[in-house]
């Protein structure tokens, strides 16, 4: 195995279902790419699964290890299937290895068993919820159209009675992008999240479900709309919950600002380490391109370590960087975005340049709103002081307090006082 050109550790999203979910999310960008494999059964064989995890912790040249699960919706695999996997682990994983297990889940079919099993090998739980049950519900349904709040709250409540850990992952679209405060309260007070990742829904108009056109479905949020979204909630967390409650855009620009290599993919100046397993063994370049012009090869047929180091593969992840239009070479906020995803660059720079990314406006926003913040914070962890000392910096003057619950909140936010700055006397 040639392993001289391979990154020492990268990361895979297996998808052992394929597309195929018991959902049908109105905006869910996976649902098309059944038709890459039309008469397919869409289940792993336990070929692949030993396979993969052979050559995934062979790969690994660090002594940790992520095992990712993905879909369409990955429970629909059975239990039994997670047990073979952890078998192949204890088989192939090298002494001394720590394995980190995720499974990203509608959880519209966990139960007790699924609970105990997640809870015994420490798995951590990624599940999709949208907000409040009005705004859960705007997409995300069943097959026969039927909402699914109530099955994903149970959810929720299983996993929390259960001790499995879990994060919220939260897809932001048009139904949701106007009620920031409501969405961060709910998973905060309703839920009892700590752990909170915001997707934003970016679905470009077309019939393949492939990153093409320019132009994007009613569903799909805009760039400013998504800064406003971002900036809201940061103003809640940073006067509230800075060390209790954790969101992932917060703490990538808490890393950025600090100097700190970015911990996502797509803050990062370049990516390529993060690919998607099909269910066949089909590897392709990353979870967002499995389409055929990113299709590097099956891992039944070539050794994995050799299409992760592949110059496909070097060249798709360099790309993120070689590919940014000048206007983001010279915007003063690269140094924390880095033109974020290359999915989303599909628009012109103000210049006329291809290639800026769709939610520009949004994170130029957003970036410029946190900067002393951020700035506050880096100082305090240079202090070797908490960040969320910062907290104190941000609670409005007194009088703030005198506003009545439902009177506009004095700061002029434009929301209420109870979901603006009355929020804090929680903290
Ligand atoms: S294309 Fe986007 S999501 Fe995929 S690895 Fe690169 S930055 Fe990450
Ligand atoms: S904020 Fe806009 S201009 Fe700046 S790096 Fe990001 S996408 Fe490019």
């Amino acid at each position: 195995m040639d392993s001289t050109n391979s990154p020492p550790a990268f990361h895979i999203l297996a998808k052992p279902t394929g597309a195929i979910c018991n959902l049908d999310c109105s905006y869910c960008f996976f649902l098309s790419k059944e038709q890459l494999y039309i008469g397919s059964r869409f289940r792993m064989t336990d070929e692949v699964l030993g396979s993969y995890l052979h050559q995934y912790l062979a790969a690994q040249r660090v002594p940790h290890a992520t095992i990712a699960w993905q879909g369409g919706e990955p429970t629909l695999m059975g239990l039994d299937f997670y047990r073979r996997s952890i078998e192949c682990e204890q088989k192939y994983a090298r002494s001394g290895m720590t394995i980190e297990r995720t499974l990203q889940t509608n959880g519209t079919l966990l139960d007790e068993e699924w609970c105990i099993f997640l809870r015994e090998h420490h798995y951590l739980v990624g599940l999709s919820v949208d907000g409040p049950r009005e705004l859960h519900d705007a997409y995300r349904v069943d097959k026969a159209g039927r909402p699914t709040f109530d099955r994903v709250l149970h959810a929720a409540r299983l996993l929390q009675e259960y001790n499995v850990e879990f994060n919220i992952l939260c897809a932001v679209s048009a139904a949701n992008v106007t009620h920031p405060v409501e969405v961060y309260e709910f998973f905060r007070d309703d839920v009892g999240a700590q752990f909170i990742q915001f997707i934003p829904i970016v679905e470009r108009h077309n019939e393949t479900g492939f990153q093409e056109g320019n132009t994007v479905t009613d569903r799909s949020v805009t760039a400013e709309q998504w800064g406003r979204f971002l900036i809201a909630i940061f103003n809640e967390w940073v006067t509230c919950d800075v060390g209790r409650v954790f969101v992932q855009h917060f703490d990538a620009a808490l890393a950025a600002w600090a100097g700190a290599p970015p911990a996502v993919c797509i803050f990062s100046p370049t990516c390529g380490t993060a690919l998607a397993l099909e269910h066949n063994g089909d590897l392709y370049s990353c979870d967002h391109f499995v389409e055929p012009n990113y299709l590097l090869g099956n891992i039944l047929e070539t050794p994995l370590i050799e299409l992760v180091s592949s110059d496909a593969q070097r060249q798709f992840g360099l790309n993120k960087r070689d590919t940014l239009p000048r206007y983001c070479q010279e915007c003063p906020v690269r140094f924390a975005c880095h033109g974020e995803c290359p999915k989303n660059r599909f628009i012109r720079t103000p210049t006329g340049d291809l290639g800026l990314n769709y939610l520009c406006a949004g994170y130029r926003a957003f970036f410029a709103h946190i900067d002393q913040p951020m700035r506050q914070m880096t100082a305090l962890l240079r202090e070797g002081r908490a960040p969320a000392d910062v907290m104190s910096k941000h609670r409005p003057p007194t009088a703030l307090g005198k506003a009545g619950r439902n009177d506009p909140c004095p700061c002029g936010s434009g929301l209420k006082y109870k979901k603006c700055h009355g929020a804090q006397k929680r903290g």
